[in-house]
C-alpha cells in the first residue's frame, strides 16, 4: 500500500549523493560546513547528515537548541536580535555566539565573555535575484554597516559572519563578491581568527564548479589566516524532497485545472513568496494541466505542466524540489491536512515519520 497523501518524501540516496558533495567541498577548502536550520530541520535525517557536516548554525533559540540537541557538533548561535529572556539559554547552548550589531553585543556581550563572540558584519555587497532576501537592500537591519563601530569593538570579537549570497551558483560570481569584500575590510578581517561566509551558494548543482569554490575559500582563509566557515541550507537538500499529493477534481475554465489534496500558501509557501512556479519531471506530453491547491485562495497554484497520459482523479503527482523551506514554513492555513514526513530509505522502503491530524490543528490555536 503506498503512503496517503500529502506527504513530503524525503530520499536518502539523494541527500547522499548532495552530502558526497560537501565532503569533497570541506576536504579541500578546509572550510567547516554547518546547517543553516532556517532551511531545513526535518530532524530524523540529522543522523544521516551529522557525519557530513561541522554543526548547525540558527536564526533563533528554538533552533539553537534542536541543533544542540539533535545534530551535535558545533552549534553557532545567531540571532537578528536576542531579548533579555532569550540570553542566557542562548548562552548556554552554544560554542559560539554572533551578535547581529554592535548594540548588541555591547548589551550582551559580559553574558558570552567565555564564548567565542562574532559579529555579523554587513559589507553592503550581495549575490541575490530577489530583493526580499537581498541583505544588502537599502536600510538592511542584516549585521553592522557602520566600519567605524565595527572598528571600535574589534578588540571583543574573534570572528566575523558575513551572509551576503542567495542561490549563488557561479564561483565567479562568488570570487568577485568576495574580492569587493577583501578590498572593503580586509584589514579587519586579517584581525580576526575565523570568519563564516554563510550560506546562499549553490554548489550542489549539477555542475557546479566545487574545486573552483574550495581553491577560492582556501585562498581566502590563507590570506587572512581564518578558519572559513559556510552555512549551507538549500545546497545540503536541494532535490532531495517531493511533495506527495493526489488529484481529487478536474475542472476546466478555459484550462484544465486538476485540483490536488495540498495548498501552495500552506506546504510550499515559497512559490508565492518568491512568485515562482513549482515543478514536476519530466513535465512531457500533449495533456496540459495547472496543478491548483485546494485552499480558497484564488491563486493557489503550484503550476502548469504537461503529462504523458490524461490525468484522472487519485491520480499521484509528486512536485519536486520541495526540501529547503518548505517543512520549516508549513502552517495551517484552510486547516487543510499537513503532509505527513516521510524518507525512502537507500534500500527503496518508504517509511512514515511523522503524520499529523485534527489534534495537531487544534493543539496549534487556542
Ligand atoms: C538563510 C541563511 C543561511 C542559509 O542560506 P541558504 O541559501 O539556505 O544556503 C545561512 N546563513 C545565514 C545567516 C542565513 O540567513
Amino acid at each position: 500500500m503506498p503512503l496517503a497523501t500529502p506527504h513530503y518524501l524525503i530520499d536518502e540516496a539523494a541527500l547522499a549523493r548532495n552530502l558526497v558533495i560537501v565532503d569533497r567541498l570541506r576536504a579541500a577548502s578546509g572550510a567547516k560546513c554547518l546547517l543553516a536550520l532556517k532551511c531545513f530541520a526535518t530532524w530524523s535525517t540529522f543522523p544521516q547528515i551529522a557525519p557530513h557536516m561541522d554543526g548547525t548554525t540558527s536564526s533563533s533559540l528554538h533552533e539553537l537548541k534542536l541543533g544542540r540537541e539533535k545534530f551535535g557538533g558545533e552549534t553557532h548561535a545567531y540571532s537578528v536580535a536576542w531579548s533579555d529572556g532569550e540570553i542566557d539559554e542562548a548562552v548556554a547552548n552554544a560554542d559560539k555566539i554572533i551578535f547581529n550589531s554592535v548594540s548588541q553585543l555591547e548589551r550582551f556581550g559580559e553574558k558570552a565573555a567565555h564564548l567565542p563572540v562574532g559579529l555579523r558584519v554587513n559589507p553592503g555587497v550581495s549575490h541575490s535575484h530577489f530583493d526580499l532576501a537581498d541583505p544588502a537592500r537599502p536600510f538592511s537591519r542584516l549585521g553592522e554597516s557602520d566600519r567605524t563601530k565595527v572598528e571600535g569593538v574589534m578588540d571583543r570579537v574573534s570572528g566575523f559572519m558575513l551572509h551576503c549570497n542567495c542561490e549563488n551558483d557561479s564561483v565567479t560570481a562568488f570570487s568577485d563578491l568576495l574580492n569587493t569584500i577583501e578590498t572593503r575590510i580586509g584589514d579587519l578581517l586579517a584581525r580576526l581568527d575565523w570568519v563564516s561566509l554563510g550560506g546562499g551558494i549553490h554548489f550542489t548543482k549539477p555542475g557546479y564548479d566545487v574545486d573552483g569554490l574550495a581553491a577560492r575559500l582556501k585562498a581566502f582563509a590563507d590570506k587572512f589566516g581564518v578558519q572559513v566557515y559556510l552555512e549551507p541550507g538549500d545546497a545540503v537538500v536541494t532535490d532531495t524532497t517531493t511533495l506527495e499529493v493526489s488529484v481529487l477534481d478536474i475542472v476546466e475554465n478555459g484550462k484544465a485545472v486538476a485540483i490536488v489534496d495540498s495548498a501552495v500558501e500552506a506546504h510550499m509557501l515559497d512559490l508565492l513568496v518568491y512568485r515562482e512556479s513549482g515543478s514536476v519531471a519530466p513535465d512531457e506530453g500533449p495533456h496540459r494541466y495547472q496543478i491548483a491547491g485546494k485552499s480558497c485562495l484564488a491563486g493557489d497554484i503550484f503550476g502548469e505542466f504537461a503529462f504523458p497520459q490524461p490525468l484522472a482523479i487519485g491520480d499521484r503527482i509528486s512536485l519536486l524540489n520541495a526540501g529547503g523551506y518548505t517543512m520549516v514554513k508549513k502552517n495551517w492555513f484552510n486547516g487543510v491536512a499537513m503532509p505527513g514526513i516521510a524518507i525512502r530509505r537507500t534500500n527503496g522502503t518508504v517509511e512514515l515519520i511523522k503524520s499529523f491530524d485534527y489534534a495537531d490543528y487544534v493543539a496549534s490555536l487556542s
